[in-house]
């Protein structure tokens, strides 16, 4: 009895295996109307089309940014709310343009030698006025709530997993286009994030290696900031002078990894951050 009991255990399971690999050989094959795809042959050299993940604000409001952005000429993939509704005790981000497709959120744009910013990448849209003109010549920023970011954690944390998206390639708008966009402004937890795992951040020793010697506000050597830049990805001239478009360069990078001083002055703190940057990732 306990032969036969053996015996059609194991028929079983051969009975099982068989039928699975069938299947499996099914599912290699698409069928369409007039031929079929054999998909069981895989290449190796493949990578992601997503490479970058952009953040930006709005600038405008809740109504405006959705008008904006779902029936103007630019869109993003996903939009933040100021104040994001909550589904189960989860937060819910409008999801506005599906990832597979292109959606118009970076504009004329580059990054580490790329155009067009666009075909690569995704972007996350916040709800965020940017700044009002203060009542000195400085603009006063607006700062995110709180549960804007933690939405946006939890989102770009997946978004890195599944297109496998480099730390120096989680980006701002204003590191794509510094000569005409902002966002997402200093105010922006990028520090905070990349502790989380989100982006790059600089590690403090190594700033402080780069800084030895020397006072972070004395002049840097412009020429060695504007090598590191564009090591780095920014698209900068090369001219060893304190140009305006030079300027603007550094102030977007000042803005995302030295947010407490962003006048765009070639200081020998920024030139030792970049080297740092450097030193802990590369392209
Ligand atoms: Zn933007």
């Amino acid at each position: 009895m306990k032969k036969i009991i053996l015996l059609l255990i194991t028929l079983g399971l051969t009975g099982c295996v068989g039928y699975q690999s069938e299947t499996k050989a099914d599912n290699s094959l698409i069928h369409y109307k007039d031929y079929v795809v054999n998909t069981s042959y895989s290449s190796q050299s493949q990578d992601e089309r997503i490479r970058f993940l952009i953040f930006h604000y709005t600038a405008v409001n809740d109504k405006e940014s959705l008008r904006l952005l779902t029936h103007g000429s630019v869109s993003a993939y996903y939009l933040i709310p100021s104040y994001p509704k909550q589904l189960n005790k989860k937060p819910v981000v409008l999801q506005l343009v599906p990832e597979n497709k292109r959606a118009w959120h970076a504009g004329v744009s580059s990054w580490a030698g790329r155009n067009n910013i666009n075909d690569t990448s995704l972007g996350i849209e916040i709800v965020n006025d940017g700044f009002h003109e203060g009542k000195t010549d400085r603009p006063l920023w607006i700062p995110y709530h709180k549960e804007q970011t933690v939405l946006a954690t939890h989102l770009a944390r997946d978004i890195i997993a599944r297109y496998h998206i480099k730390p120096q390639n989680v980006l701002a708008h204003s590191d794509i286009a510094p000569l005409r966009k902002s966002d997402p402004g200093p105010l922006f937890p990028w520090k905070e994030m990349a502790q989380q795992g989100i982006g790059a951040w600089p590690d403090t020793v190594t700033v402080k290696k780069y800084l030895q010697g020397t006072h972070r506000w004395s002049p840097g050597d412009v020429a060695v900031i504007q090598q590191a830049l564009a090591a780095y990805g920014y698209t900068i001239p090369q001219t060893g002078n304190k140009d305006k478009e030079t300027c603007r360069v550094i102030r977007a990078f000042q803005m995302h990894f030295r947010p407490n001083n962003f006048t765009g002055v070639a200081d020998k703190e920024t030139e030792a951050i970049i080297q740092a940057l450097l030193e802990k990732y590369s392209h």
